[in-house]
């Protein structure tokens, strides 16, 4: 029977394609006001850093994240967090506005997009390597649940607004990502 469920579990986890992703509430988030919701087979994938600390470990990580979502929830009077999911050093994913919500990271794409964050500042190096292989596993994961479809487009932040972001050494590095398009 045990052996049964492993078999399921790893069955499942394969079928989906999908990462372990850190809850909201496993990290302490406040609330989310948020309403709009997001269609799906969504067009674009947008890369960011959060132009701040870098985390490599999953305590850093969450207080990381709380620090962001209190910034754009309390300075900036957002609904949320911007970001659908955040992405440290430690190598994990953490759940931002989630697959469902409307994010507020790209203006004029954020109701046609997955916006990807790592946690960091990304202008003179790159994300380790088990934190850009987070964002691959969750970008294929999208593409599994259809979230976005399959021929998405990955973006950096740079490519859609006037920002530096994802900082220029990572933005070098996801011009050779899959399905990257300026
Ligand atoms: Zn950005």
């Amino acid at each position: 029977m045990m052996r049964f469920f492993i078999f399921l579990t790893v069955f499942c986890v394969l079928a989906q394609g999908c990462p372990k992703i850190i809850s909201r509430a496993s990290w302490g988030a406040s609330p989310s006001k948020c309403q709009a919701r997001l269609p799906r087979a969504l067009k674009y994938v947008i890369i960011h850093h959060t132009a701040g600390a870098s985390c490599t470990t999953e305590s850093a990580c969450k207080a990381q994240a709380r620090s962001i979502q209190n910034f754009h929830m309390k300075t900036n009077g957002w609904c949320d967090i911007g970001y659908n999911f955040l992405i440290g050093e430690d190598g994990q994913i953490y759940e931002g506005r989630g697959w469902q919500t409307v994010g507020a990271h790209a203006k004029n794409y954020n109701s046609n997009s997955i916006g990807i964050s790592f946690m960091g500042t990304f202008t003179n190096r790159v994300p380790n390597s088990v934190a850009q292989q987070a964002a691959k596993n969750l970008i294929n994961c999208a593409v599994a649940k259809n979230v976005i479809n399959t021929d998405y487009t990955l973006k950096g932040h740079r490519d859609v607004s006037s920002t530096e972001c994802p900082g220029t050494s990572f933005y070098n590095l996801i011009k050779n990502w899959p399905h990257f398009k300026a």
